[in-house]
C-alpha cells in the first residue's frame, strides 16, 4: 500500500500558488469560465498524461483484486484445515494450536510480503558484465542463500540517454512473459541512484563469449542455437514486444547449454537517419577511416577479419553505443519497422556463427551500418568457411527486404523448415 500512497503522490498539483491564482481569475470570470477551463483541461491533456492516469487505474484496479484474491486464499485454507482437523481423530486443544499455528505462519507470510526488497538483502559475488548503463554481478541472497544476477542501472546515466522508457519495457517484458526461453526476472527495486533487476542466473556465459572461444560453430551446433533463438524470439513476440538488438551477448546459455534471451530495451542503435540507401558516399567516417580502408578490409582473408573482429569484440560489446553489427535495416534507417528486424538479427547471429564474424562488420560503425542498409552489394560467404548451400540459403533468406525475410508470417515459417527436404539446414 505503501508504494500505492508514493505513487499516488506524484499526482499532487506541484505549485499550489499557481492553482490558487487560477481560481481566482476564474471567480472574475464568473462560473462559465470555470467550466469552460476544466474542458480544455482535458482535451489538452497530453498522451504522456493520459498514459499515466490509465497505467495508475491499472495499477489500482490490480492492487485491490491481488489483495482480494490472498485474503480468499488465506480464508480457503483455514477452512480447508479446519474440516481436515474435524474429519480427524484430534482432541480440541489440538485443534486450536494447528488452527494458532497456521495464523502465526499467515502472518509472517504477509509480513514477509509486505518486506522491500534493497540491494542489502545481496550479498554481491563475482561481476560477469559491464554494459552502457551500469553492471551484472552474481550475487546471494542472504536469508535463503538463492544465487541470482543483479543488473544495477545507473538512473542518471538513463535519464541522461533518454532510456527511461527501454527499461521500463525490460523490467515488464521481463515480469510478464513466462517462458523458459527468456531470462526470468524475480523482483525489481530501487535507491536513489540505481534501478536494480534481480535474475535468474545462467552460469553458461553468453554466446559472444562462445564464440570468441570457438571462432566458428560446426553447422550442428549453430543449428541447435539457431533453433533456440528461433523459440526466445518467438515467445516475446507473441506478447508484442519486439526486441531489435537481438546479438551474442544477449544470448544466454544455462548450466545445461540451453539458450535464453535477454537484455530487453537497452537497445543502442546508431542515429543512422542521415544514411540512405544507395549511400556509397566516400568521405570521411567517424573514426576518420575512408572508403579505401574499406577496399583494405574487403581484401582480408576470412582468418584476417576473424581476428579482426575479435580483438575489437569486447570493446565494442561494453561501449556506450554498442555495436550495430546486427541491427535490421529498417531499424537503422528509422523507416518504422516490426517484428521481422529481429529475424535479420537471427540471420546476422547464424552468419557470424558460421563465418566467425557478422557479415557487415567494418572497423568503423558508421560503415557497418551503411553495409547493412545497401546490404545488396555487401552480403558476402568467404569460400574458406565452407557454408553449406543450405546455411547460405537459410542466412539469406533472413537477411533480406523486410517483404521476402523468413518468419514476417510468423516463426512457424522458419520452423516448418526444420526437417524440410530441400532446407535440410535446419
Ligand atoms: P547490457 O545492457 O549492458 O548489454 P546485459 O543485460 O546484456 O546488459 O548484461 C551484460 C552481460 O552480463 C551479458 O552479456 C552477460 O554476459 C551477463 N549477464 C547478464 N544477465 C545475466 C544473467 N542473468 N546470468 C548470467 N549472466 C548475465
Ligand atoms: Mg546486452
Amino acid at each position: 500500500m505503501d508504494s500505492a500512497r508514493s505513487w499516488f503522490q506524484k499526482f499532487q498539483p506541484r505549485d499550489k500558488t499557481k492553482g490558487f491564482g487560477k481560481k481566482k481569475e476564474e471567480d472574475n470570470n464568473g462560473g462559465g469560465a470555470e467550466v469552460s477551463s476544466v474542458a480544455v483541461d482535458e482535451a489538452s491533456l497530453s498522451n504522456d498524461t493520459k498514459q499515466k492516469v490509465a497505467a495508475a487505474k491499472q495499477y489500482i484496479e490490480n492492487h485491490y483484486k491481488e489483495q482480494m484474491k490472498n485474503l480468499q486464499e488465506r480464508k480457503d485454507r483455514r477452512t480447508f484445515l479446519e474440516k481436515k482437523l474435524a474429519d480427524a481423530d484430534v482432541s480440541e486443544e489440538d485443534q486450536n494450536n494447528l488452527l494458532k499455528f497456521l495464523e502465526k505462519k499467515e502472518t509472517e507470510y504477509m509480513r514477509l510480503q509486505r518486506h522491500k526488497m534493497g540491494v542489502d538483502d545481496f550479498e554481491l559475488l563475482t561481476m560477469i558484465g559491464k554494459g552502457a548503463f551500469g553492471e551484472v554481478r552474481v550475487c546471494r541472497e542472504k536469508t535463503t542463500g538463492q544465487v541470482y544476477a543483479m543488473k544495477k542501472l545507473k538512473k542518471s546515466e538513463m535519464l541522461r540517454r533518454g532510456q527511461v522508457e527501454h527499461v521500463r519495457a525490460e523490467r515488464n517484458l521481463l515480469a510478464e512473459v513466462d517462458s523458459n526461453c527468456i531470462v526470468k526476472l524475480y523482483c525489481s527495486f530501487q535507491d536513489d541512484e540505481y534501478l536494480y533487476l534481480i535474475m535468474e542466473y545462467l552460469p553458461g556465459g553468453d554466446m559472444m563469449t562462445l564464440l570468441m572461444r570457438k571462432d566458428t560453430l560446426t553447422e550442428d551446433e549453430a543449428r541447435f542455437y539457431v533453433a533456440e533463438t528461433i523459440l526466445s524470439i518467438e515467445s516475446i513476440h507473441k506478447h508484442n514486444y519486439i526486441h531489435r538488438d537481438i546479438k551474442p551477448d544477449n544470448l544466454l546459455l544455462d548450466r545445461y547449454g540451453h539458450l535464453k534471451l535477454s537484455d530487453f530495451g537497452l537497445c543502442k542503435p546508431l542515429d543512422c537517419s542521415t544514411i540512405a540507401e544507395g549511400d556509397f558516399s566516400v568521405g570521411q567516417n567517424v573514426n576518420g577511416s575512408t572508403q579505401n580502408d574499406e577496399r583494405v578490409i574487403s581484401k582480408r582473408t576470412q582468418r584476417e577479419q576473424l581476428q579482426h573482429w575479435q580483438q575489437n569484440r569486447r570493446t565494442l560489446a561494453y561501449s556506450t553505443v554498442g555495436t550495430p553489427d546486427y541491427i535490421a535495416p529498417e531499424v537503422l534507417l528509422k523507416k518504422g519497422y516490426g517484428m521481422e528486424c529481429d529475424w535479420w538479427s537471427l540471420g546476422a547471429i547464424m552468419y557470424e556463427m558460421l563465418v566467425g564474424y557478422p557479415p557487415f562488420y567494418s572497423d568503423d560503425p558508421m560503415t557497418t551500418c551503411r553495409k547493412i542498409v545497401n546490404w545488396r552489394s555487401h552480403l558476402k560467404f568467404p569460400e574458406e568457411a565452407r557454408l553449406s548451400r543450405e546455411a547460405k540459403d537459410l542466412i539469406c533468406k533472413l537477411l533480406c527486404n523486410v517483404n521476402h525475410r523468413l518468419g514476417s508470417k510468423g516463426a512457424d515459417e522458419i520452423k516448418v523448415l526444420y526437417g524440410s527436404p530441400i532446407l535440410q539446414w535446419c
